[in-house]
């Protein structure tokens, strides 16, 4: 790879900051490992690829579909670099729901990995957007790059929603500037530090937390592309890494790794991961019982916070000082927090608005402040019912504050079922298992499992006494749903639970799920 002399007016803040890092490495990964100069000269490279002659991709959507890596991160780095915005696509998904995004998003350039490009070349073929390989981005001549401006869209996220298909969660480049900024704040990052990145880079958790604030920061973002516990722990057990992040079902995953070791290794790797500084956990309730095996094993009480990806993070543990068990901690600094009383229109089953609650009673989470999402992309409906006239943003999940601490009590709404880590409408699944031919209706709720936090689950009506089986309905719905969608649990009914209006009572399915 040539150096390429780098633009020094540049005006993404991430990258701008980048400038000042050098030679410091900034990214090993499977690729190799890499400086700061190193992503500033291929990303340059990749956005005049991008730009083909044009001045600025002005907003242009570039859906990409790049394992975590290197590639990955220049990738991203030379879309805002061309003017163009970052939507991520999901390595886990089939080709049904990457359609969904591209299309949602309108995206008018498709950048690929060659191993994913077979998947891509018919999408792109039939839609006669421009299909760019991974391969075929190195090397290319300096151009001039054109100004950003801070409020320009910078990313597109999907997220699923309570209604149905996931939604695209516009963020500028100011608001991940926000989020980054209060996070690299709030948790003491420094140009010393080292994380391990295992998260997948298509949420907030793992493109915000764990990557944008390593590189804001001049720090070392290792990624693995793959999740393997037990590599993950020889990693840990290193001594060279001061950070990891993760979701309850990691940490879970990786006391069951450390049960089976044996006890010389179990002792090795507790003494190395002890050396970390920082160990964060979220995206879902972290189970106390979780939260102390974790401390017994590597000496570490993590961080729990809560966030979402239209606010990046809320609300945080402390840095220093007590960790509540069960709690979220407090606001970030520059993120306003309150919750509103919340009641149950009985006739409609939707959530009404109040008043902010009285001191230890439970409400709905609103957040407002610079790193709060801009829009769903081409939703204004959508975007107008979660912003009250104040510009709070409604978050409909559910908390109280005790001793000042918060505590998250889940969503307000039964319709997001949160498994792993992930989010998943049980609309969307409702609407997929529905086009199965023996499926006459079907109802799909979150289920309380140790392992998942929620098991998606789906009751079903079968038509004309045809059998269904949990296996036979997850392997037909694997080519239309994301492997985390697919039902843990399913279970045939000959009527559904519903309610005067001829909706289904999922509070009352949940109880026929739990009797089982
Ligand atoms: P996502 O947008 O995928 O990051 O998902 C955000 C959702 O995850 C939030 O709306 C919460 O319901 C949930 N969540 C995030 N952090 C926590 C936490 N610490 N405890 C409980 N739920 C959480």
């Amino acid at each position: 790879m040539s150096p390429t002399p780098i633009d020094s007016h540049e005006s993404v803040p991430l990258i701008a900051q980048a400038q000042g890092h050098g030679a410091r490495t900034a990214v090993v990964a499977p690729e190799g490992k890499f400086s700061y100069d190193d992503l500033l000269t291929s990303s340059a490279e990749v956005a005049a690829i991008l730009l083909d002659g044009a001045s600025d991709l002005a907003e242009a959507r570039v859906a990409f579909l790049v394992p975590a890596g290197w590639t990955y991160v220049v990738t991203q780095w030379a879309i805002w670099r061309a003017g163009g915005v970052a939507v991520p696509l999901a390595v886990s998904h089939p080709p049904a729901e990457i359609e969904y995004t591209i299309d949602d998003a309108g995206a008018t350039v498709i950048v690929a990995h060659p191993d994913f490009e077979s998947v891509l070349a018919p999408i792109a073929q039939s839609r006669g957007i421009p299909l760019i390989s991974t391969d075929r981005i190195t090397g290319s001549s300096r151009v001039a790059l054109p100004t950003v401006a801070d409020d320009r869209m910078a990313t597109i996220l999907y997220t699923s929603g309570s209604t149905g298909k996931p939604k695209g969660v516009v963020a500028t480049h100011r608001s991940i500037q926000a989020q980054v900024e209060t996070l690299v704040d709030a948790w003491g990052w420094s140009a010393g530090d080292h994380i391990l990145n295992v998260l997948p880079l298509h949420h907030v958790h793992g493109i915000i937390n764990a990557m944008a604030c390593a590189l804001w920061s001049g720090a070392t973002c290792e990624i693995l592309p793959r999740w393997n516990a037990n590599l993950v722990w020889d990693r840990l057990g290193s001594g060279e890494l001061t950070l990891f992040m993760g979701v309850p079902t990691i940490y879970a995953s990786l006391i069951g790794e450390w049960e089976g070791m044996s006890a010389e290794r179990q002792a090795a790797l507790s003494e190395g991961v002890a050396r970390l500084r920082l160990m964060v956990c979220g995206s879902d309730a972290l189970p106390v019982a979780t939260l102390e095996r974790w401390k017994d094993i590597s000496g570490h009480t993590l961080l729990e916070r809560y966030g979402m990806t239209e606010i990046g993070m809320a609300l945080s543990n402390p840095l220093v000082g007590e960790r509540v068990p069960g709690h979220v901690g407090t606001p970030l600094p520059g993120v306003e927090v309150r919750l509103v009383e919340m009641s149950l229109d009985e006739e409609t089953g939707e959530h009404k608005h109040g008043a902010p609650v009285s001191p230890g009673k439970a409400g709905e989470i609103q957040v407002r402040g610079p790193s709060v999402f801009r829009e769903y992309w081409g939703r204004p409906d959508s975007t107008r019912e979660v912003f009250d006239r104040e510009g709070w943003f409604c978050s409909g999940d559910v908390a109280s504050v005790e001793d000042g601490q918060y505590r998250i009590w889940g969503r307000a709404s039964q319709d997001i079922i949160i498994t792993g880590g992930e989010n998943v409408s049980a609309r969307e699944v409702e609407q997929v298992l529905a086009l199965h031919p023996d499926v006459e209706r079907c109802a799909v709720v979150g289920i309380r499992d140790p392992k998942w936090g929620k098991a998606v689950s789906a009751a079903v009506i079968a038509r004309d006494g045809a059998q269904i089986t949990r296996d036979s309905l997850r392997e037909w719905a694997r080519d239309r749903l994301a492997p985390y969608k697919l039902p843990q649990r399913v279970i045939t009914l000959d009527v559904l639970p519903t309610n005067a209006m001829g909706k289904v009572v999922k509070p009352r399915l949940v109880e026929m799920f739990e009797a089982e």
